[in-house]
């Protein structure tokens, strides 16, 4: 099965072929075919699955008029709605590369940067915009944005544009477009809102589901290692050290978390970073690239920060916390074992979270391997406690209260 036996133009495929793919992964043999038919699209996939291109390039193919079509004024035909700023780029980025060899042009908006060159790209003309919900609705409100010609929408990581607030956001959006036009709705779960919102919009849609729902990814080794709270950082040090890893992602609950572990490995001689939601766009794009370039060994991550990251083959997924929600594991660990890739995921887990990690083997439907680590023993005599929820940690600005002894370093 190749890219050419799926339909897809000559300029489409001597595009994927620059980027090194070699045949079509399975979201992409089943999406490309309904899509380039112009069918609605109910896509169930995680990222790491190839959906980004399951659905860019046979959009990219139908954006492009027949041969001898009377040449119009550029209007955005083709919306992609993303819920961070960060897979924004990375869509916006691949929408780049793949139509390397097709006169469209695209671009992105997002929230936390200027607003003016913005602008000034929606006025010279674009044929596709990749956009988050809270800025374009501020290009709308300000004109500087038309939806009214709007082809294909595609709503990337709804489930996630759910979670984060966005409904309101959306339904605006959406009464703003027109009626008839193709929908690509992607999520990696399906609630009932979920649900909901893909029966307002699709019609008739072709279901597509790779990777069972619910399911954490094959590829993706995984691991639990129990430990005391207080002597997680100490364990991840050494993990790290000893194993000579040299890219690692680790998920902290909440912001604040994130900076005191990245502070805690610089300090252990382990170059580190961290990603959330309170960092400027420049620190985040400066800690990503910082990452991806090799000279900052651990990305410290929320997990909002951490959607819809796209690193090439990252082979080491830390949980140094667990998550609150048991769907937001798989999407964690969803960030390594990509493309064909193996991957390991571990998770350091105390005794007071002991209960999300069933959560977590209850939505996966299996139990996953624990292995205490020598010298890291967990003692005992612990009793639980509530695990702090870091509550509001991805939206509200609130200092987090803290009275930290928990990561701070046995006999060093
Ligand atoms: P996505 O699920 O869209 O985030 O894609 C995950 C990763 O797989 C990205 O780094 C893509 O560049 C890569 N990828 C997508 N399609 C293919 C393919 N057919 N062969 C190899 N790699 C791919």
């Amino acid at each position: 099965m190749s890219f050419a036996s799926l339909g897809l133009r000559t300029e489409l495929i001597r595009a994927v072929t620059e980027k090194g793919y070699r045949i079509p992964t399975p979201i992409q043999r089943q999406a490309i075919p309904a899509i380039l038919e112009g069918r609605d699209i109910m896509g169930g996939a995680q990222t790491g699955t190839g959906k980004t291109a399951g659905f860019t390039l046979p959009l990219l193919q139908r954006l492009m008029r027949p041969a001898g079509a009377v040449k119009r004024k550029r209007v955005i035909r083709a919306l992609v709605l993303t819920p961070t700023r960060e897979l924004a780029a990375q869509v916006s980025d691949n929408i780049g590369a793949y139509a390397k060899y097709l006169p469209l042009k695209s671009a992105v908006v997002f929230g936390g940067v200027s607003i003016n060159p913005q602008i000034r790209k929606l006025r010279s003309g674009l044929d596709i915009l990749v956009a988050t919900p809270g800025r374009l609705l501020d290009h709308l409100r300000q004109n500087t944005a038309d939806l009214s010609q709007v082809e294909i929408l595609v709503l990337d990581e709804a489930d996630r544009m759910l979670d984060m607030g966005f409904i309101r956001d959306i339904r605006r959006l959406l009464a703003l477009l027109p009626k008839q036009k193709q929908t690509l709705l992607f999520s990696a779960t399906f609630s009932s809102a979920i649900k909901q919102l893909a029966d307002d919009l699709l019609n008739r849609p072709t279901l597509i589901e790779v990777a069972k729902r619910n399911t954490a990814s094959a590829q993706v080794n995984q691991v639990i290692h129990p430990v005391d709270k207080k002597r997680k950082r100490e364990l991840l040090s050494y993990l790290i050290g000893s194993n000579n890893w040299q890219q690692i992602l680790i998920f902290t609950r909440t912001k604040h978390g994130a900076n005191r572990l990245t502070e805690q490995l610089n300090k252990d001689g382990i170059s580190a970073a961290a990603i959330h939601g309170n960092k400027s766009q420049g620190a985040r794009t400066k800690a990503l690239a910082g990452f991806k370039a090799g000279k900052v060994r651990a990305l410290v991550a929320t997990d909002i920060a951490a959607r819809g990251l796209d690193i090439a083959q990252l082979p080491h997924v830390v949980n140094f916390e667990l998550p609150n929600a048991a769907e937001d594991y798989i999407h964690r660990i969803g960030r390594t074992g990509r493309a064909g890739n193996e991957g390991q995921a571990m998770s350091l887990v105390c005794v007071d979270e002991l209960k999300l990690l069933k959560d977590i083997e209850r939505l996966i439907k299996r139990s996953l391997p624990k292995v205490v680590i020598k010298d890291f023993e967990p003692d005992l005599s612990i009793k639980p406690e509530p695990v702090n929820k870091g509550r509001g940690q991805q939206r509200s600005q609130k200092k987090p209260r803290h009275r930290n002894t928990q990561y701070q370093q046995r006999g060093a």
